[in-house]
Protein backbone atom coordinates (compact mmCIF):
# COMPACT_ATOMS: atom_id res chain seq x y z
CA UNK A 1 0.00 0.00 0.00
CA UNK A 2 1.16 3.67 -0.76
CA UNK A 3 1.86 4.64 2.42
CA UNK A 4 2.06 8.30 1.10
CA UNK A 5 -2.04 8.62 0.40
CA UNK A 6 -4.03 9.40 3.58
CA UNK A 7 -6.48 5.93 4.26
CA UNK A 8 -9.46 6.36 4.64
CA UNK A 9 -11.99 5.13 7.12
CA UNK A 10 -14.51 2.78 6.03
CA UNK A 11 -17.55 5.68 7.07
CA UNK A 12 -15.74 7.88 4.61
CA UNK A 13 -15.55 5.34 1.84
CA UNK A 14 -18.85 3.74 2.58
CA UNK A 15 -19.98 7.29 1.71
CA UNK A 16 -18.50 7.82 -0.80
CA UNK A 17 -19.18 4.89 -2.46
CA UNK A 18 -22.91 5.12 -1.32
CA UNK A 19 -22.65 1.59 0.33
CA UNK A 20 -24.60 2.44 3.63
CA UNK A 21 -25.37 5.33 6.47
CA UNK A 22 -26.24 5.94 10.05
CA UNK A 23 -28.81 7.56 11.90
CA UNK A 24 -29.56 9.36 14.96
CA UNK A 25 -33.05 7.75 14.70
CA UNK A 26 -31.35 3.98 15.58
CA UNK A 27 -28.02 4.58 16.79
CA UNK A 28 -25.62 1.23 16.35
CA UNK A 29 -27.56 0.17 12.80
CA UNK A 30 -26.69 0.11 9.73
CA UNK A 31 -28.89 1.45 6.36
CA UNK A 32 -27.82 -0.41 3.78
CA UNK A 33 -27.65 1.23 0.68
CA UNK A 34 -28.51 -0.53 -2.92
CA UNK A 35 -24.67 -0.87 -3.61
CA UNK A 36 -23.69 -1.73 -0.07
CA UNK A 37 -26.18 -4.31 0.06
CA UNK A 38 -25.11 -6.12 -3.17
CA UNK A 39 -21.51 -6.50 -0.94
CA UNK A 40 -23.46 -8.23 2.06
CA UNK A 41 -25.66 -10.12 -0.12
CA UNK A 42 -22.63 -11.36 -2.08
CA UNK A 43 -20.41 -11.92 1.12
CA UNK A 44 -23.58 -14.04 2.80
CA UNK A 45 -23.95 -16.10 -0.50
CA UNK A 46 -20.24 -16.96 -0.55
CA UNK A 47 -20.22 -18.40 3.12
CA UNK A 48 -23.50 -20.11 2.06
CA UNK A 49 -22.15 -21.99 -0.99
CA UNK A 50 -19.18 -23.09 1.65
CA UNK A 51 -21.10 -23.87 4.20
CA UNK A 52 -23.69 -26.30 1.65
CA UNK A 53 -20.70 -28.26 0.67
CA UNK A 54 -19.83 -28.20 4.27
CA UNK A 55 -22.84 -30.19 5.85
CA UNK A 56 -24.28 -27.44 7.64
CA UNK A 57 -28.32 -26.67 7.75
CA UNK A 58 -29.68 -23.13 7.41
CA UNK A 59 -31.94 -22.34 9.91
CA UNK A 60 -33.97 -18.79 10.64
CA UNK A 61 -35.31 -17.92 13.91
CA UNK A 62 -37.51 -15.16 15.71
CA UNK A 63 -35.76 -11.98 16.66
CA UNK A 64 -37.99 -10.78 19.67
CA UNK A 65 -38.94 -14.15 22.11
CA UNK A 66 -39.69 -14.25 25.54
CA UNK A 67 -37.45 -13.79 28.04
CA UNK A 68 -37.85 -16.68 29.75
CA UNK A 69 -35.98 -18.29 26.76
CA UNK A 70 -32.47 -16.71 27.97
CA UNK A 71 -33.45 -17.27 31.48
CA UNK A 72 -33.56 -21.22 30.77
CA UNK A 73 -29.97 -20.72 28.43
CA UNK A 74 -28.21 -18.52 31.63
CA UNK A 75 -28.00 -15.69 29.27
CA UNK A 76 -30.35 -13.57 31.22
CA UNK A 77 -27.52 -14.05 34.35
CA UNK A 78 -25.05 -14.00 32.50
CA UNK A 79 -25.64 -11.06 29.74
CA UNK A 80 -28.68 -9.33 30.67
CA UNK A 81 -26.40 -6.04 31.07
CA UNK A 82 -25.99 -6.25 27.06
CA UNK A 83 -29.81 -7.18 26.22
CA UNK A 84 -32.73 -5.18 25.43
CA UNK A 85 -35.88 -6.20 27.24
CA UNK A 86 -39.48 -5.24 27.15
CA UNK A 87 -43.13 -5.55 27.40
CA UNK A 88 -45.37 -6.77 25.74
CA UNK A 89 -48.93 -7.51 26.75
CA UNK A 90 -47.75 -7.28 30.04
CA UNK A 91 -45.04 -10.24 29.51
CA UNK A 92 -41.27 -9.81 29.60
CA UNK A 93 -39.38 -10.28 25.73
CA UNK A 94 -36.52 -10.19 24.77
CA UNK A 95 -34.41 -9.03 21.33
CA UNK A 96 -32.17 -11.63 20.69
CA UNK A 97 -28.52 -11.38 21.67
CA UNK A 98 -27.48 -14.47 20.39
CA UNK A 99 -28.94 -17.49 18.44
CA UNK A 100 -27.75 -20.99 20.66
CA UNK A 101 -31.09 -20.88 22.50
CA UNK A 102 -33.11 -20.63 19.50
CA UNK A 103 -31.25 -23.00 18.04
CA UNK A 104 -31.38 -25.29 20.37
CA UNK A 105 -34.95 -25.60 20.63
CA UNK A 106 -35.05 -26.62 17.20
CA UNK A 107 -32.44 -29.55 18.14
CA UNK A 108 -35.41 -30.59 20.39
CA UNK A 109 -37.65 -30.96 18.14
CA UNK A 110 -37.41 -34.23 17.46
CA UNK A 111 -35.03 -37.45 19.22
CA UNK A 112 -31.58 -37.34 17.96
CA UNK A 113 -29.43 -40.74 17.79
CA UNK A 114 -25.91 -40.93 18.11
CA UNK A 115 -25.14 -41.28 14.32
CA UNK A 116 -27.26 -38.05 13.51
CA UNK A 117 -24.37 -36.39 14.72
CA UNK A 118 -22.72 -33.71 14.15
CA UNK A 119 -25.81 -31.75 13.26
CA UNK A 120 -24.49 -28.21 12.20
CA UNK A 121 -27.00 -25.16 12.05
CA UNK A 122 -26.08 -22.05 10.18
CA UNK A 123 -27.76 -19.17 10.98
CA UNK A 124 -27.83 -15.47 9.64
CA UNK A 125 -30.38 -14.06 11.98
CA UNK A 126 -30.79 -10.53 13.43
CA UNK A 127 -28.82 -10.03 16.73
CA UNK A 128 -29.40 -6.91 18.99
CA UNK A 129 -26.86 -6.60 21.82
CA UNK A 130 -26.84 -3.15 23.99
CA UNK A 131 -23.24 -1.37 23.67
CA UNK A 132 -23.44 2.02 25.26
CA UNK A 133 -23.78 4.80 22.66
CA UNK A 134 -20.40 6.76 23.66
CA UNK A 135 -19.02 3.35 22.00
CA UNK A 136 -21.05 3.40 18.69
CA UNK A 137 -18.92 4.27 15.86
CA UNK A 138 -19.85 3.43 12.07
CA UNK A 139 -20.14 -0.31 11.22
CA UNK A 140 -17.39 -1.43 13.89
CA UNK A 141 -19.68 -1.13 16.99
CA UNK A 142 -23.41 -1.69 16.44
CA UNK A 143 -26.24 -2.89 18.39
CA UNK A 144 -27.88 -4.50 15.44
CA UNK A 145 -26.24 -6.95 13.58
CA UNK A 146 -25.82 -10.24 11.73
CA UNK A 147 -22.80 -12.70 12.92
CA UNK A 148 -22.27 -15.68 10.39
CA UNK A 149 -23.05 -17.79 13.21
CA UNK A 150 -23.41 -21.56 13.09
CA UNK A 151 -24.15 -24.11 16.39
CA UNK A 152 -22.93 -27.68 16.11
CA UNK A 153 -24.36 -30.20 18.10
CA UNK A 154 -21.87 -33.14 18.55
CA UNK A 155 -20.74 -35.50 20.94
CA UNK A 156 -18.00 -35.56 23.05
CA UNK A 157 -15.62 -38.06 20.85
CA UNK A 158 -16.44 -35.80 18.04
CA UNK A 159 -15.03 -32.63 19.78
CA UNK A 160 -11.20 -32.54 18.79
CA UNK A 161 -12.62 -33.58 14.63
CA UNK A 162 -14.67 -30.85 14.76
CA UNK A 163 -12.76 -28.43 15.49
CA UNK A 164 -9.92 -29.43 13.76
CA UNK A 165 -12.69 -28.70 10.23
CA UNK A 166 -13.42 -25.57 11.76
CA UNK A 167 -9.42 -24.56 11.95
CA UNK A 168 -9.12 -25.06 8.18
CA UNK A 169 -12.45 -24.06 7.03
CA UNK A 170 -11.98 -20.73 8.96
CA UNK A 171 -7.73 -20.54 7.45
CA UNK A 172 -9.24 -21.30 3.90
CA UNK A 173 -11.88 -18.44 4.06
CA UNK A 174 -9.40 -15.59 5.33
CA UNK A 175 -6.64 -17.32 2.36
CA UNK A 176 -9.13 -15.55 -0.38
CA UNK A 177 -8.97 -11.84 1.33
CA UNK A 178 -4.79 -11.73 2.25
CA UNK A 179 -5.68 -12.58 5.85
CA UNK A 180 -3.11 -14.08 7.87
CA UNK A 181 -4.55 -15.83 11.16
CA UNK A 182 -3.62 -15.58 14.59
CA UNK A 183 -4.85 -18.13 17.09
CA UNK A 184 -5.74 -17.69 20.58
CA UNK A 185 -6.92 -20.02 23.33
CA UNK A 186 -9.36 -17.84 25.69
CA UNK A 187 -9.71 -19.91 29.20
CA UNK A 188 -12.20 -19.48 31.95
CA UNK A 189 -13.31 -16.17 33.13
CA UNK A 190 -14.24 -14.97 36.45
CA UNK A 191 -17.81 -14.53 36.09
CA UNK A 192 -18.63 -18.49 34.93
CA UNK A 193 -20.87 -21.35 34.67
CA UNK A 194 -20.98 -24.53 35.63
CA UNK A 195 -18.32 -27.25 36.98
CA UNK A 196 -14.77 -26.01 37.15
CA UNK A 197 -13.68 -29.80 36.01
CA UNK A 198 -15.29 -29.59 33.18
CA UNK A 199 -13.98 -25.93 31.92
CA UNK A 200 -10.39 -27.69 32.41
CA UNK A 201 -11.14 -30.70 30.01
CA UNK A 202 -12.65 -28.46 27.02
CA UNK A 203 -9.85 -25.92 27.23
CA UNK A 204 -7.43 -29.40 27.16
CA UNK A 205 -9.34 -30.37 23.81
CA UNK A 206 -9.30 -26.97 22.44
CA UNK A 207 -5.64 -27.02 22.77
CA UNK A 208 -5.48 -30.31 21.34
CA UNK A 209 -6.87 -29.55 18.03
CA UNK A 210 -4.67 -26.44 17.92
CA UNK A 211 -1.58 -28.62 18.31
CA UNK A 212 -2.80 -31.08 15.77
CA UNK A 213 -3.88 -28.33 13.39
CA UNK A 214 -0.16 -27.38 13.75
CA UNK A 215 -0.58 -23.48 14.27
CA UNK A 216 1.23 -21.43 16.90
CA UNK A 217 -1.22 -20.00 19.46
CA UNK A 218 -0.93 -17.60 22.56
CA UNK A 219 -3.37 -17.55 25.30
CA UNK A 220 -5.72 -15.17 26.42
CA UNK A 221 -6.34 -15.70 30.25
CA UNK A 222 -9.59 -15.76 31.81
CA UNK A 223 -11.42 -14.62 28.36
CA UNK A 224 -13.59 -17.22 27.72
CA UNK A 225 -17.20 -17.28 27.08
CA UNK A 226 -19.13 -17.28 30.35
CA UNK A 227 -20.38 -20.75 29.05
CA UNK A 228 -17.14 -22.32 27.98
CA UNK A 229 -13.28 -21.92 26.84
CA UNK A 230 -12.72 -20.33 23.28
CA UNK A 231 -10.46 -20.03 20.36
CA UNK A 232 -9.96 -16.74 19.20
CA UNK A 233 -8.76 -16.04 15.95
CA UNK A 234 -7.27 -12.95 14.74
CA UNK A 235 -6.01 -11.24 11.47
CA UNK A 236 -4.07 -8.79 10.56
CA UNK A 237 -5.58 -6.51 7.65
CA UNK A 238 -3.06 -4.61 5.08
CA UNK A 239 -2.56 -1.46 7.64
CA UNK A 240 -1.14 -4.26 9.48
CA UNK A 241 -3.45 -3.65 12.38
CA UNK A 242 -5.04 -7.09 14.63
CA UNK A 243 -9.12 -7.96 14.49
CA UNK A 244 -10.38 -10.77 15.82
CA UNK A 245 -13.10 -12.36 13.65
CA UNK A 246 -13.54 -15.94 14.05
CA UNK A 247 -14.56 -18.15 17.53
CA UNK A 248 -14.91 -21.37 18.21
CA UNK A 249 -16.23 -22.09 21.53
CA UNK A 250 -17.04 -25.13 23.44
CA UNK A 251 -20.08 -25.37 25.47
CA UNK A 252 -21.09 -27.98 27.90
CA UNK A 253 -23.14 -25.74 29.88
CA UNK A 254 -26.01 -24.61 27.46
CA UNK A 255 -26.88 -28.22 26.56
CA UNK A 256 -27.29 -28.92 30.53
CA UNK A 257 -29.52 -25.80 30.87
CA UNK A 258 -31.85 -26.41 27.81
CA UNK A 259 -32.09 -29.95 28.55
CA UNK A 260 -30.52 -31.44 24.76
CA UNK A 261 -30.11 -35.05 24.61
CA UNK A 262 -28.94 -38.10 22.02
CA UNK A 263 -29.69 -41.36 22.15
CA UNK A 264 -25.70 -43.15 22.45
CA UNK A 265 -25.23 -46.48 20.83
CA UNK A 266 -26.41 -48.32 24.56
CA UNK A 267 -29.47 -46.72 24.04
CA UNK A 268 -29.21 -44.11 26.85
CA UNK A 269 -29.63 -41.15 26.68
CA UNK A 270 -26.50 -38.48 26.81
CA UNK A 271 -25.96 -34.91 26.75
CA UNK A 272 -24.16 -33.14 23.30
CA UNK A 273 -21.79 -30.43 23.22
CA UNK A 274 -22.42 -27.49 21.10
CA UNK A 275 -20.10 -25.38 18.97
CA UNK A 276 -21.11 -21.87 18.89
CA UNK A 277 -18.65 -20.38 15.87
CA UNK A 278 -18.74 -17.55 13.42
CA UNK A 279 -15.77 -17.25 10.77
CA UNK A 280 -16.16 -13.71 9.78
CA UNK A 281 -17.72 -12.46 12.91
CA UNK A 282 -20.48 -9.46 12.58
CA UNK A 283 -21.13 -9.38 9.05
CA UNK A 284 -21.20 -5.57 8.85
CA UNK A 285 -18.10 -4.98 10.67
CA UNK A 286 -16.38 -7.43 8.38
CA UNK A 287 -17.58 -4.94 5.60
CA UNK A 288 -15.93 -2.12 7.36
CA UNK A 289 -12.77 -4.20 8.18
CA UNK A 290 -12.80 -4.88 4.15
CA UNK A 291 -13.17 -1.49 3.25
CA UNK A 292 -10.62 -0.36 5.36
CA UNK A 293 -8.19 -3.51 4.18
CA UNK A 294 -8.49 -2.45 0.24
CA UNK A 295 -8.97 1.35 0.82
CA UNK A 296 -12.53 0.33 -1.30
CA UNK A 297 -10.80 -1.51 -3.96
CA UNK A 298 -12.85 -4.76 -3.77
CA UNK A 299 -12.00 -7.40 -5.84
CA UNK A 300 -13.89 -7.94 -8.95
CA UNK A 301 -16.08 -10.41 -7.65
CA UNK A 302 -16.94 -8.34 -4.34
CA UNK A 303 -17.35 -5.06 -6.13
CA UNK A 304 -20.66 -3.39 -6.29
CA UNK A 305 -20.20 -2.23 -9.60
CA UNK A 306 -18.06 -4.18 -11.74
CA UNK A 307 -17.82 -2.94 -15.02
CA UNK A 308 -18.49 0.78 -16.43
CA UNK A 309 -19.46 1.62 -19.69
CA UNK A 310 -18.29 5.40 -21.00
CA UNK A 311 -19.61 6.66 -24.29
CA UNK A 312 -16.73 9.26 -25.75
CA UNK A 313 -19.55 11.35 -27.19
CA UNK A 314 -23.43 11.52 -28.20
CA UNK A 315 -22.52 9.94 -31.46
CA UNK A 316 -21.85 6.21 -30.19
CA UNK A 317 -24.58 6.24 -27.25
CA UNK A 318 -26.79 3.59 -29.48
CA UNK A 319 -23.66 1.27 -29.37
CA UNK A 320 -22.49 1.85 -25.98
CA UNK A 321 -25.86 1.01 -24.83
CA UNK A 322 -25.80 -1.86 -26.89
CA UNK A 323 -22.55 -3.11 -25.09
CA UNK A 324 -23.98 -2.42 -21.71
CA UNK A 325 -27.29 -4.35 -22.51
CA UNK A 326 -24.76 -7.24 -23.59
CA UNK A 327 -22.67 -7.10 -20.48
CA UNK A 328 -25.37 -6.67 -18.40
CA UNK A 329 -27.18 -10.17 -19.59
CA UNK A 330 -24.83 -11.76 -18.81
CA UNK A 331 -25.28 -11.28 -14.87
CA UNK A 332 -22.28 -8.63 -14.59
CA UNK A 333 -23.03 -5.74 -12.56
CA UNK A 334 -22.72 -2.84 -14.90
CA UNK A 335 -23.14 0.73 -15.00
CA UNK A 336 -23.48 3.12 -18.04
CA UNK A 337 -22.90 6.94 -18.01
CA UNK A 338 -24.41 8.68 -20.49
CA UNK A 339 -24.08 12.17 -18.97
CA UNK A 340 -22.46 14.83 -21.18
CA UNK A 341 -19.76 14.90 -19.55
CA UNK A 342 -16.03 14.76 -21.36
CA UNK A 343 -14.71 11.27 -21.33
CA UNK A 344 -11.79 12.49 -19.00
CA UNK A 345 -14.25 13.14 -16.17
CA UNK A 346 -16.12 9.75 -16.95
CA UNK A 347 -13.46 8.18 -16.40
CA UNK A 348 -12.24 10.16 -13.48
CA UNK A 349 -15.52 9.38 -12.03
CA UNK A 350 -15.51 5.45 -12.25
CA UNK A 351 -12.00 5.19 -10.89
CA UNK A 352 -13.18 7.46 -7.90
CA UNK A 353 -15.75 4.93 -7.52
CA UNK A 354 -13.33 2.26 -7.27
CA UNK A 355 -14.99 0.20 -10.38
CA UNK A 356 -12.61 -2.37 -11.44
CA UNK A 357 -13.29 -1.86 -15.27
CA UNK A 358 -13.99 0.85 -17.82
CA UNK A 359 -15.47 -0.21 -21.52
CA UNK A 360 -14.38 3.29 -23.13
CA UNK A 361 -16.25 3.14 -26.40
CA UNK A 362 -15.81 5.87 -29.29
CA UNK A 363 -16.16 6.32 -33.23
CA UNK A 364 -13.13 3.78 -33.62
CA UNK A 365 -15.02 1.14 -31.46
CA UNK A 366 -18.54 1.70 -33.01
CA UNK A 367 -17.32 0.93 -36.24
CA UNK A 368 -14.81 -2.06 -35.77
CA UNK A 369 -16.36 -4.91 -37.88
CA UNK A 370 -15.90 -6.95 -34.34
CA UNK A 371 -18.20 -5.78 -31.45
CA UNK A 372 -15.36 -4.44 -29.26
CA UNK A 373 -14.37 -1.83 -26.55
CA UNK A 374 -11.50 -0.20 -25.57
CA UNK A 375 -10.98 -1.27 -21.74
CA UNK A 376 -8.94 0.38 -18.92
CA UNK A 377 -8.64 -0.93 -15.20
CA UNK A 378 -8.98 1.60 -11.83
CA UNK A 379 -5.87 1.56 -11.62
CA UNK A 380 -5.17 3.02 -15.09
CA UNK A 381 -3.96 0.80 -17.23
CA UNK A 382 -5.19 -0.02 -20.63
CA UNK A 383 -6.07 -3.33 -21.89
CA UNK A 384 -6.07 -2.12 -25.07
CA UNK A 385 -9.53 -3.19 -27.83
CA UNK A 386 -10.82 -6.18 -26.71
CA UNK A 387 -13.44 -7.91 -28.29
CA UNK A 388 -16.52 -7.89 -25.74
CA UNK A 389 -17.41 -11.36 -25.72
CA UNK A 390 -13.79 -12.28 -24.84
CA UNK A 391 -13.90 -9.35 -22.75
CA UNK A 392 -17.27 -10.50 -20.36
CA UNK A 393 -15.47 -14.24 -20.60
CA UNK A 394 -12.43 -12.80 -19.29
CA UNK A 395 -14.58 -11.26 -15.96
CA UNK A 396 -16.28 -14.54 -15.54
CA UNK A 397 -13.47 -16.47 -15.45
CA UNK A 398 -11.89 -14.40 -12.79
CA UNK A 399 -15.02 -14.04 -10.36
CA UNK A 400 -15.53 -18.52 -10.88
CA UNK A 401 -11.64 -18.13 -9.74
CA UNK A 402 -12.22 -16.18 -6.54
CA UNK A 403 -15.25 -18.30 -5.53
ZN1 LIG B 1 -24.07 -19.43 20.17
Amino acid sequence: MDKNKTLKDHRQIGQELDLFSVHEVAPGAIFWHHKGYIIYKTLVEFLRNILLKSGYQEISSPVMVKSELFKMSGHWEFYNEHMFNLLVDKEEYSLKPMNCPEASLIYKTMTRSYNDLPIRYSDFGILHRNELSGVLGGAFRVRQFTIDDAHHFIRPDQIQQEILELLSLTSDFYKKFNFKPHFYLATKPDKAMGDPKLWKEAEEDLEKALRSAKVSFDIKEKDGAFYGPKIDIHIKDSQDRDWQLATIQLDFQIPERMGLEYIDADGKPKRPVIVHRAILGSIERFIGILLEHYQGNLPLWLSPVQVAVLPVSEKVEDYARQVFETIKNEGIRVELDMSNKPIGAKIREATLQKIPFMCIIGEKEKTSKDAVVSVRTREGENLSVQKVNSFIQSLKEDIEKAL
